[in-house]
C-alpha cells in the first residue's frame, strides 16, 4: 500500500478503537483524562480513495460475495453501472473496473457504480458460465429459451459466443436475480457490460436504441462498433432484458482476447467520460470542517463550536473529535441543525456541533477533527488557539447552569463557574 505523507490541516484516518466510546455527554472532569489516545501523524492512504459506499448485492452459487462500489457523486441523478465481467475467464473487465476503484481519484457528474464482477466463481475458476455450469448471460427473462449445451471451451471465439447452458428458468441462478434486483432498485441511465474477445461494440444488441452513447463508449475504449454474434439476437441476455424491459441505455463491450495491462487501465476513463461523468481528486472528497466559534465562555471553560459534513454522505451525522496536543478531550456526532448550512451545502440532518469543557488558564491549542467518510484521502483537522482566563476568587457562588447550557456558547457567563464545574461536550 502506497503511503502519503501527513500534510497542514489533515491528519489521521483511523482512530484507535476507543475513540468512539466517550460521548455521553456532561462526563465533565472525565473527559479530561480520558485521553491516552494519541493522534497518529500520518495515515495511510485507503485502498479505494474514489469509492463513496460499498453493497454487497447478493452471493454466488459457490458462496463468494458479489460486490457493487460506488464511486460517483451520490446526488447525482444520472446513475450508471460498469459491469466488468459476467463471463468467469473474461479477465479484462475486472482488471478495468479495479483499475477505476484503486486509481486514486474520485468520479463526480454521475453516480456510478462499479461491480467487478457478477460471476466470482467462474472467475475464479477461470470458467464461462457459473459453478452451476450456467452462462449468466442466458438465463434473463428476455426471449429466453432452454437451452443444456454444455459450455464449448475450446479456441474458437464466435462458437463461445454463441452461449451455453440457460439455466433451469429465467432468473435461476443467484448471480443473475443478485444483479436483476440491483439494477431494478437503481434503475441506471446507462450500463456498460465488458466482455471478451471479440474486439467490439456491439451495434445489434441491447444498445441499438442510443448511438451516441453505444459511439462514446467505442471511441473511450478504442474498440470498433460492430453486430456482435448471437447474430444480431442472444436469448435471455442481460442487455437484452435492460432493452426491452427498462429505460437504461445498455453498452456490450467486447475486448480482444489479447489487451495490454497500460490500455486496460486506462480503458476506465473512457467509459466514465462516455456516461457524462469527470474525475476529481479523491482528496476532495475529505470532510469540511469549520470552526465558528473558539472562545472561553467563562474563567476555567473553553468552547469550540462550528460544522461539519461530507458531501458523499449529505445527511450522515460526522463524528468530530477535539484533541489537544495528541490527547483527546472530547468526541461527539454533529447534532446541531443548522438550516443555513443545510441550504448552503445542500445537506439533509444535523451537522453543527459544539464543545464546552473545563480548561486550565492560558494559551490552549485545540484541534478538531471531522472523520472521513465516503470517498476521500484523510479526515480533516482544523486547530485554533483559546486563551481561558483564570477564575476569579471573588466570583459569585451561583451554580452557573448555563455553563452546560449551549446556548452560552460564546457569550460570557453571568456566573463564573469555578474551573472544576461540570461540562458539557455537548451536543
Ligand atoms: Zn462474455
Amino acid at each position: 500500500m502506497r503511503r502519503r505523507q501527513a500534510r497542514p490541516g489533515r491528519f489521521a484516518r483511523r482512530w484507535p478503537a476507543t475513540a468512539g466510546a466517550v460521548m455521553a455527554p456532561l462526563l465533565g472532569a472525565a473527559l479530561l483524562v480520558a485521553a491516552g489516545a494519541a493522534a497518529q501523524s500520518a495515515a495511510a492512504t485507503p485502498a479505494r480513495p474514489g469509492v463513496v459506499s460499498s453493497r454487497v448485492i447478493g452471493h454466488s452459487a459457490g458462496g463468494r460475495a458479489i460486490t457493487a462500489y460506488e464511486m460517483g457523486d451520490p446526488a447525482s441523478p444520472i446513475k450508471a453501472v460498469l459491469l466488468g465481467q459476467m463471463h468467469g475467464d473474461e479477465h479484462a473487465g475486472v482488471t478495468v473496473a479495479n483499475a477505476l476503484l484503486t486509481g486514486g481519484r474520485a468520479i463526480t457528474g454521475i453516480d456510478l457504480w462499479v461491480i467487478p464482477t457478477m460471476n466470482p466463481d467462474g472467475n475464479a475458476a477461470n470458467t464461462r458460465a457459473n459453478a452451476r455450469g450456467v452462462d449468466l448471460n442466458r438465463n434473463w427473462p428476455d426471449y429466453w429459451v432452454r437451452d443444456q449445451t454444455r459450455c464449448y471451451t475450446g479456441p474458437d471465439p464466435l462458437i463461445r459466443a454463441g452461449g451455453c447452458d440457460s439455466g433451469s428458468a429465467p432468473l435461476s441462478e443467484p448471480e443473475t436475480r443478485a444483479m436483476y434486483a440491483f439494477l431494478k432498485k437503481l434503475k441506471p441511465r446507462y450500463l456498460v457490460s465488458l466482455h471478451q474477445p471479440l474486439n467490439a461494440v456491439d451495434s445489434a444488441g441491447g444498445d441499438a436504441r442510443n448511438h451516441a452513447f453505444r459511439d462514446r463508449v467505442a471511441r473511450g475504449l478504442g474498440l470498433p462498433v460492430k453486430p456482435l454474434v448471437c447474430w444480431s439476437f442472444c436469448h435471455g441476455s442481460m442487455t437484452g432484458w435492460l432493452a426491452d424491459h427498462t429505460a437504461t441505455i445498455a453498452v456490450t463491450a467486447e475486448f480482444p482476447a489479447a489487451v495490454s495491462a497500460t490500455r486496460l487501465r486506462s480503458a476506465g476513463a473512457g467509459i466514465v467520460t462516455a456516461m457524462g461523468g469527470r474525475f476529481v481528486t479523491a482528496r476532495s472528497r475529505d470532510p469540511v470542517l469549520k470552526v465558528a466559534h473558539a472562545t472561553s465562555p467563562a474563567p476555567g471553560v473553553a468552547s469550540l463550536d462550528g460544522y461539519a459534513y461530507d458531501l458523499d454522505a449529505r445527511s450522515t451525522a460526522l463524528t468530530v473529535t477535539v484533541v489537544e496536543g495528541g490527547a483527546r478531550i472530547a468526541s461527539a456526532k454533529t447534532s446541531v441543525t443548522s438550516a443555513a448550512v443545510n441550504r448552503a451545502a445542500r445537506l439533509a440532518g444535523r451537522h453543527g456541533y459544539r464543545f464546552t469543557f473545563a480548561a486550565k488558564p492560558g494559551r490552549h491549542r485545540y484541534c478538531l477533527i471531522a472523520r472521513n467518510v465516503g470517498a476521500g484521502v484523510a479526515d480533516t483537522k482544523v486547530c485554533r488557539t483559546v486563551t481561558v482566563a483564570a477564575a476569579t476568587v471573588a466570583a459569585p457562588v451561583a451554580t452557573a447552569p448555563g455553563v452546560a447550557a449551549s446556548t452560552q456558547v460564546g457569550r460570557p457567563a453571568a456566573a463564573a463557574p469555578a474551573a472544576s464545574a461540570p461540562v458539557s461536550a455537548s451536543p
